[in-house]
């Protein structure tokens, strides 16, 4: 089988020639290429370093399923008129939220994926990606989340506080999100993510927002870009934050399957046994070792035990081992190469 043929087949709870392994890794390929990250991130982002910067991860590597592009949270930032910081060697983190006053809200338009940059840039950084390596390799869209977009676009805590003394400015936050994300996918299906769509949903999260706003924002909103993942005949993988194997969560999890998803990544601190017993029959269930300590940290010998116990738990069929989740630079490449290489020996029975 090629990666994507036994991505796809994993996605689709079939049983592949071994389980697929992907990285999810936004910046980590800065540090395979050795860039400065505003080399790559800052001004009108570089397309064609982005994808060089993919494509020599996967070979480095030997994962099945790429993001098309480097990524960070807050891509739009600038254009919407809020501020980055892209520090040398580090991940680009938002300095001032482009709706940093209530009434920036209703000023934003808005942008075009296919026309303004940097956005642009980034969708056209995976149409070469995909033409590099998307026969061979699974190249999906990362897109965020509404409600997680919505507090990258206001400032999180402003966003939560709004949940709480002014609704309708809230609303109005999640739905110029919501419109953003269904854009960029449409723009991303269309120009190289042609296997599948990722919604990362860090603040879609019940021990953030609660429960109840999860069913009323981050669901209608998980929603709307899986019809357009639809129309673009695309599968839809899902990754909130938050602790879904527990019992007060854990019923958001058939309302999320429900919303026509194919994959649930389960972020640290899951029960990925149980998330395999529980939904497994219905969806494919993404996830593995903890990004934050165990593969940050090694040594080799517990990434290797980890990532044995989360095959053990999830089994070869319907399952893509995953960490816990996004990748960024700054991770030793060393340790990635150990959970990769692990998930093969499991997979050829000599580990
Ligand atoms: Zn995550």
């Amino acid at each position: 089988m090629t990666p994507r043929q036994r991505f796809e087949a994993a996605l689709e709870r079939d049983t592949p020639d071994r389980v697929p392994v992907f990285l999810r890794d936004l910046t980590l390929g800065l540090d395979v290429l050795d860039v400065p990250t505003p080399r790559v991130c800052a001004g009108r982002f570089d397309a064609e370093l982005s994808s060089r910067a993919v494509v020599a991860t996967q070979r480095h590597l030997d994962h099945d399923a790429v993001v098309g592009s480097i990524q960070f949270c807050g891509l739009e930032t600038e254009m919407l008129g809020g501020r980055l910081r892209f520090p040398e060697r580090g991940i680009p983190t938002i300095e001032r939220p482009p709706f940093i006053a209530p009434e920036d809200v209703d000023r934003a338009e808005l942008p075009d994926p296919l026309t303004d940059e940097p956005m642009a840039n980034v969708v056209r950084a995976h149409e070469i990606t995909s033409r590099r390596i998307g026969k061979e390799v699974a190249v999906l869209g990362n897109i965020e989340g509404a409600v997680t977009k919505a507090g990258l676009l206001r400032g999180l805590e402003a966003f939560l506080m709004d949940l709480l003394t002014d609704r309708g400015l809230a609303e109005k936050s999640i739905e110029f999100a919501a419109r953003l994300g269904e854009d960029l996918a449409g723009a991303l299906a269309s120009h190289g993510a042609d296997c599948a769509l990722f919604v990362a949903a860090a603040s879609d999260n019940p021990d953030l927002i609660g429960p109840d706003d999860f069913r009323r924002y981050s669901l209608p909103g998980l929603r709307r870009m899986v019809r357009v993942a639809e129309q673009h005949g695309l599968p839809t993988i899902f990754h909130p934050h938050g602790i879904f194997t527990d019992t007060q969560f854990s019923s958001l999890v058939p309302g999320s399957i429900e919303q026509g998803i194919a994959g649930f990544q389960f972020a640290e601190g899951n029960d990925l046994a149980l998330a395999k017993r529980e939904w497994g029959g219905e969806t494919c269930v993404l996830g593995g070792v903890d990004a934050f300590t165990t593969l940050l940290l090694g040594p080799e010998e517990r990434i290797a035990a980890e990532t044995r116990r989360c095959l053990e738990d999830c089994g070869t069929s319907g399952y893509v081992m995953m960490c816990s989740c996004s990748l960024h630079r700054g991770i030793p490449l060393g340790n990635v190469r150990t959970m990769v290489d692990a998930c093969h020996r499991w997979s050829d029975g000599v580990l």
